[in-house]
Formats: C-alpha cells, sequence, structure tokens
C-alpha cells in the first residue's frame, strides 16, 4: 500500500513530489506520456523566480526531478489508466497493466498544448513554433510574428506579443474572433496587431537553420494561397487537460478540467488535483508548482487525519 501516488512530472507533480518525499511519505511519481511536461518542450524559461538569468526548462525540470529523488520519491515510467475508490476509503490505481494500492492520490497530469496537426509540427517546436507567448515573447523583439486562433487565449497572446514584436498577425480560420469582446477588442484596436481572417496554415517554412521564417497560408473561403513571413509561430488554439481516465469519476468542467472543492480537494475524498490539469486560467509553471506543494499539504493532512 502507497502512502501517496503523484500522478505526472511536470512542475506540479514535482513540487507535489519534492513535498511529499520531504513529509516522509515516500511518493510514487507515475511519469506518465509526457515526462516533465510542458516545460520540457520550451528552451530558456525566464520567469520562473530565482534564475536570475533563466533557466533551461528541461533542466529546470530535471533539477526538480532530482530534488525529489534526493528525499526519497520513487519515480517509474508509468500511466495511470483508471482508479476507485474502495469501500475501506483507501484508492487502487490501474498503472498501466497492474492495480497499485494507495491511501491518496495526487493528480497532477496537466494539459497538452493543441497544435494544428500538420506533419512536421512537433519538431519546430521551440525553433519557430510554440503554444507559450509568456514563455517566448521576448524571444522575438522587433521581428514580425503570427498567432494562430480565434479565441481569448489568441486575443490575449497577440495583445502580449506587441509588447515585442514588430508586428502580430492573427491568424484565425473565420472572420470574427470567438474571444469575448473586451478581449477581442483590445487586440484588434493595437495598430500592431493585423488580423489575417479566413485562413489557415498548410505548412511551416524553415531558413537553412530550421528555423521557422515564413507560413504558407489558405484561404477557407477562396481556397487562395499566400506566404506570410514570420519568425515565430504562436498556436493558441486552446489546450486539453490530461483527464481522460477521471471522466464519469471526478467533478470536471465543460472543458474537462478538473474542479476542486476546498484548497486542491477533488470530489473524492484523498484524491487530489494540481496543476493545468485543474487550471485553465493561469497556466505557469509557478502557479502549477504552488499547487504541487499545496496538493501534497492536503494529502499529508488528509491521511494524518486517516491514520
Ligand atoms: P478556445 O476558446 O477553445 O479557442 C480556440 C480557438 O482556436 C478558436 O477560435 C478556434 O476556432 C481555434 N481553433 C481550434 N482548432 C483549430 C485548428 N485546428 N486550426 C485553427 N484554429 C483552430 O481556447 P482558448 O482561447 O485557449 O480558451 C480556452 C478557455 O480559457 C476559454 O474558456 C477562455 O475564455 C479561457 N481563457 C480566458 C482567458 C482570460 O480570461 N484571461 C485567457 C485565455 C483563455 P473557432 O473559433 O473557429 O472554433
Amino acid at each position: 500500500m502507497e502512502k501517496v501516488i503523484i500522478v505526472g512530472t511536470g512542475c506540479a507533480g514535482l513540487t507535489a513530489a519534492i513535498y511529499a518525499a520531504r513529509a516522509n511519505l515516500e511518493p510514487l511519481v507515475l511519469e506518465g506520456r509526457e515526462p516533465g511536461g510542458q516545460l520540457t518542450t520550451t528552451t530558456l524559461v525566464e520567469n520562473f523566480p530565482g534564475f536570475v538569468d533563466g533557466i533551461d526548462g528541461p533542466q529546470l525540470i530535471m533539477n526538480m526531478k532530482g530534488q525529489a529523488e534526493r528525499f526519497g520519491a520513487k519515480f517509474a515510467y508509468s500511466h495511470l489508466n483508471d482508479f476507485e475508490r474502495k469501500p475501506d476509503g483507501t484508492l487502487r490505481v490501474l498503472v498501466d497493466e497492474e492495480w497499485v494500492e494507495t491511501q491518496s492520490l495526487i493528480i497532477a497530469s496537466g494539459a497538452s498544448a493543441r497544435y494544428i496537426g500538420l506533419p512536421e509540427e512537433k519538431s519546430l517546436v521551440g525553433h519557430g513554433l510554440t503554444s507559450c507567448a509568456t514563455c517566448d515573447g521576448a524571444f522575438y523583439r522587433n521581428v514580425p510574428v503570427a498567432v494562430v486562433g480565434g479565441g481569448d487565449s489568441a486575443a490575449e497572446e497577440a495583445t502580449f506579443l506587441t509588447r515585442f514584436a514588430s508586428k502580430v498577425y492573427l491568424i484565425h480560420r473565420r472572420d470574427e474572433l470567438r474571444a469575448s469582446k473586451i478581449m477581442a477588442d483590445r487586440a484588434l484596436a493595437n495598430p500592431k496587431v493585423e488580423p489575417v481572417w479566413n485562413s489557415v496554415v498548410t505548412q511551416y517554412l524553415t531558413d537553412e537553420t530550421g528555423e521557422v521564417r515564413a507560413v504558407k497560408l489558405k484561404n477557407t473561403v477562396t481556397g487562395a494561397e499566400s506566404e506570410l513571413e514570420v519568425k515565430c509561430v504562436f498556436v493558441a488554439i486552446g489546450h486539453t487537460p490530461n483527464t481522460a481516465p477521471f471522466k464519469g469519476k471526478l467533478d470536471m468542467d465543460a472543458n474537462g478540467y478538473l474542479i476542486r472543492h476546498n484548497g486542491t480537494h477533488t470530489n473524492v475524498p484523498g484524491v487530489f488535483a494540481a496543476g493545468d490539469v485543474a487550471d485553465p486560467v493561469y497556466r505557469q509553471a509557478i502557479t502549477a508548482a504552488g499547487q504541487g506543494c499545496a496538493a501534497a499539504l492536503d494529502a499529508e493532512k488528509y491521511l494524518a487525519n486517516h491514520e
């Protein structure tokens, strides 16, 4: 019987692991399908407090993992497929093909940024293709960039990017934004933002160093094709929370994000949620880390009360 199983090794899961390990709970941490989470797909992280010159995302994750291991966290390259609460109040978790018993569970399985689905796409992430303006916007000063999407994220990122870029093309597949009026108005009123309506990206074009230099566009109404020179494409077409195994068991909002009731508690006693899997709003490395800490403290208190 484990005391706590932690699902996910992004900032939330690893911070939960550090705190749980330091509380002598010897957490079992499941790496999941995207070990290290979204930070492993970025390059320099400049906004995580404590690193004056920034730190590479993968290095930050390796540091956190090493820190958790130092205090006794156990890691497994495994995936959670299911869980259930037993009549005695403990839990059992289907880890890959094997049921493992545990007293508590911290879900920090994150959310995966959605990309367009073009063949060469994933290899360009970090080379002029990203899903995070907050992370990467400052690298593209005084050059043209593009945001793909028409929701609040796209509007917010386009507005944010005007601080750095010379021009922000907002590429949307329709001729009106889905974003809330206030955020859409703010983006479109900015002289640096130029909407590219009724358009989808059909190809990324790279320079001799492999960095994005332009995108190929197709007009969704006329079918006309064109090329647009940009140094970076910020894809903002939504995130998908990794909550498939919890459907019908844990409370979720309409978009599949876990709903927390008191601190990090879910609706099932002994099951806690931290980070992007339960946070469609902030989605930052540091907020995920903070929530991971909170979940470990909540789990520790829960275990003490149920001893
Ligand atoms: P979203 O509202 O689902 O919008 C996704 C956008 O991407 C839509 O405009 C959609 O086009 C477009 N899209 C989807 N798939 C596409 C594809 N394959 N190719 C091209 N375009 C595609 O996602 P979001 O903007 O990330 O927002 C998610 C939630 O978080 C929303 O509830 C939003 O209000 C909230 N949010 C709030 C804030 C804030 O309040 N500060 C900031 C960000 C997000 P269509 O419009 O044609 O469907």
